[in-house]
């Protein structure tokens, strides 16, 4: 029985261009907003990315997941 040659020639090389953004990386503003559940005023951070601004945060009273459309300054 003769061993069959196995060509590797179907696998892609990793795509290194393809990075998601490191939010830890990233330069960011502190603000200050109330969730819109628990009513809890806390800090969190606007992150900065290359074109656009994050605001997502989680609430540390009811771990309540805080968009933009629900981000409200109290600055
Ligand atoms: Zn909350």
């Amino acid at each position: 029985m003769s061993m069959k040659k196995t060509s590797f020639t179907t696998q892609k090389p990793l795509l290194e261009t393809y990075v998601v953004p490191d939010p830890e990386q990233l330069p960011f503003d502190n603000d200050q907003i109330k969730c819109p559940k628990c009513k809890k005023l806390q800090e969190a951070k606007i992150l900065h990315g290359r074109a656009e601004y994050y605001k997502v945060h989680q609430c540390t009273n009811c771990g309540y997941i805080i968009r933009e459309g629900e981000w409200r300054s109290t600055r």
